[in-house]
């Protein structure tokens, strides 16, 4: 055990997280998806409890001691948030998050500021919450958004960002660390080259604030935005940082209680910043959450914590690197803690066999669609560690990403072309059956079964993979070609990911040849349970299954009609 590691008692820390106690099957969680949404510590519970069971009213309103007593823990977590950020109360208004708040500046600030012809310069790294915010108000007013490019790790390309920033350019906006990558931004030398530019900074700090100090008067920027979630408290609250300037000229975007000075059936005046932008009941007992959420951290870097999150970062690059099968995404730039890894191997199937083995990862494109675009991959596997992180969980994760490309991986062999349906159907038989078999046994035995049947199914080759047969909107890559739904169902499907063309397989399987009355009587809930699935097929919209049922029920519909 390393000094760092030794001083810093990552074992007491993680008592305080009662979710890492949970098992997945029987396994302990090993919890790698602290980029999506950090897990929270008990205190930051405790006082959500305290503030709804133990001084609940609400703020600024009534004039007795319990609205009072809430007003005043409001507005001193307000506090406690701006000196986090070394920025003052009065400069930061609580948003439900970086979405939130990002949108509040494009509306507002933008409004009022950008015009036609006008441009925003933006880079491809960038999460979906800062370029769709900037593509409505491109939409708008009929500015232009540039896009700065990034380097074959994801890393932004700062000559080709400085080249891109012109007499135009009124805005800039940049992630001061990626989502995906991890990669930290230069903020203060981009920020400084902006500013002697002419135009305004915009920093997306959410995946910063829960591993870097942030001084906003350093960097200079004027706007700096963070999410309560990614920052060990609770979701629904996060905060828009703004210079006191900027901030006054800007125009309320929505109305109602709380962000008045007075109303008349004229019209109305508004207050100062920050409660101009925080029309209705805040979320309250969420912001002072956040704020213990903010003490409780800074109690942990008083005691190493970033020494600590350094070096179990530098473990684990040092250990990814023994593997031959993966690309790591973020090169050698400075890291918040993410190792995204490109695979030939469809990163999904990856991600389900991580779950059996009770490691919780994301995979996908991770909101950064233009970023996968850029670099050409479908989607990364993305590890990501925050400070309850351990190396035992480290080699545990090594050791199955070893054995998934030992075994499971290998298996990949046979490569079908588009054969006739029937033939496909037969070809499956086997596999199929394999599985069925297999339904109550342990989940790591169907799961491979699962692969197994998705590597014996057919593919389609390139011609059917056009555009056209793709499904869109779901967390694999999916193809269904339909090619009659009267008076029976004919159709097949191909996917990127094995587990997923294990599951189409299954699908196919029971809906081929069935009518129309047989696909309204299907219910895709009873058919999961039955065949064990429920942890490949999510009620999410983006899943695949989902989506091929809904498509062939639209077809028939549509067929039913004319
Ligand atoms: C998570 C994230 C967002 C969006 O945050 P929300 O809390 O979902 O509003 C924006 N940018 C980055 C870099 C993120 O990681």
């Amino acid at each position: 055990m390393s000094q760092v590691e030794a001083n810093f008692n990552v074992a007491k820390l993680r008592r305080e997280f009662p979710q890492l106690r949970k098992r997945i099957g029987n396994l302990p969680l090993c919890y790698f998806d602290s980029a999506a949404t950090v897990q929270k510590p008990r205190i930051v519970v405790d006082e959500l409890n305290h503030c709804l069971q133990k001084s609940y009213a609400n703020v600024h309103r009534a004039a007795h001691s319990l609205a009072t007593e809430a007003t005043s823990r409001f507005e001193a977590a307000r506090a406690e948030v701006a000196e986090f950020i070394r920025g003052e109360a009065k400069e930061c208004i609580f948003t439900k998050g970086t979405t939130d708040a990002i949108n509040l500046v494009a509306q507002s600030w933008g409004n009022l500021h950008v015009q036609e012809g006008d441009e925003i310069l933006l880079t491809q790294a960038e999460h979906h919450a800062n370029i769709v915010p900037w593509q409505l108000l491109a939409q708008r007013t009929g500015a232009k958004i540039v896009f700065a490019k990034v380097d074959e790790w994801g890393c932004l390309d700062v000559a080709d960002w400085l080249s891109k920033l012109g007499a135009n350019t009124k805005l800039v906006a940049f992630g001061h660390a990626s989502n995906v990558t991890g990669a930290v931004n230069p903020v203060a030398a981009l920020t400084e080259a902006a500013k002697s530019n002419g135009s305004k900074v915009l920093i997306d700090g959410a995946q910063a604030v829960a591993h870097l100090s942030v001084d906003v008067h350093a960097i200079g920027c004027d706007f700096y935005v963070f999410s309560g979630h990614k920052l060990y408290g609770p979701n629904g609250i996060g905060v828009l940082w703004g210079r006191y300037p900027v901030l006054c000229e800007m125009p309320a975007v929505n109305g109602g209680g709380e962000m008045i000075s007075e109303v008349t059936e004229d019209g109305f005046t508004t207050q100062l910043p920050p409660l101009r932008f925080e029309p209705g009941t805040p979320a309250w007992p969420e912001a002072c959450a956040l704020a213990v959420a903010i003490q409780w951290l800074n109690i942990q870097r008083s005691e190493g914590l970033a020494s600590y999150e350094f070096e179990l970062y530098g473990y684990l690059r040092l250990r990814l690197a023994e593997l031959s099968g993966f690309r790591v995404l973020g090169a050698d730039q400075p890291n918040v803690g993410i190792a995204s890894l490109v695979s030939d191997d469809a990163v999904q199937d990856l991600g389900f066999f991580l779950d059996q083995q009770g490691i919780a990862v994301r995979v996908g494109h991770h909101c950064a669609m233009p970023l996968m675009k850029a670099l050409g991959v479908p989607g990364t596997l993305r590890i990501s560690l925050a400070a309850y992180n351990t190396r035992a969980e480290i080699d545990h994760l090594i050791e199955c990403l070893a054995q998934w490309e030992q075994q499971v991986s290998r298996a990949r062999s046979r490569v079908f072309s588009l054969t006739e349906l029937t033939a496909a159907k037969a070809l499956n038989a086997e596999a199929i059956a394999e599985y069925q078999g297999l339904i109550g046994d342990s989940s790591e035995e169907s799961f491979r079964a699962l692969i197994h049947l998705g590597q014996s199914s057919s593919r389609f080759d390139e011609t059917v993979r056009a555009t056209k047969y793709l499904v869109p909107g779901c967390e694999t890559r999916l193809w269904l070609a339909v090619v009659t739904t009267v008076p029976t169902l004919q159709f097949a499907v191909d996917a990127e990911s094995d587990t997923m063309r294990g599951l189409l397989s299954l699908l196919s399987h029971e809906l081929q040849g069935k009518t129309g009355r047989d696909l309204a009587d299907f219910h895709l809930d009873q058919w999961v349970e039955r065949l064990a699935l429920s942890r490949f097929v999510t009620a999410t919209r983006g899943n695949g299954v989902n989506a091929v049922v809904a498509a062939l029920s639209a077809l028939y519909a549509a067929g039913d009609k004319g």
